[in-house]
């Protein structure tokens, strides 16, 4: 988990802790606007969860 936050060499995403589960902490794209396209995060997501689309 978070893999995408060392990927990412601008920095766009932060992980924050779950309301409901405080321990468990969930990467968020904090930064978009940041975003160089370069697609490093989209292939280590385990959960699959990242779409980058330039539009
Ligand atoms: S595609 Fe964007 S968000 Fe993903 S690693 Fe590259 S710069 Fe970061």
């Amino acid at each position: 988990m978070g893999t995408c936050v060392e990927v990412c060499l601008v920095a766009v995403f932060k992980l924050i802790e779950l309301k409901e589960h405080p321990e468990t902490l969930k990467a968020v794209a904090a930064k978009m606007e940041e975003c160089i396209f370069c697609m490093k995060c989209v292939p280590v997501c385990s959960e699959q969860a990242i779409n980058v689309k330039k539009d």
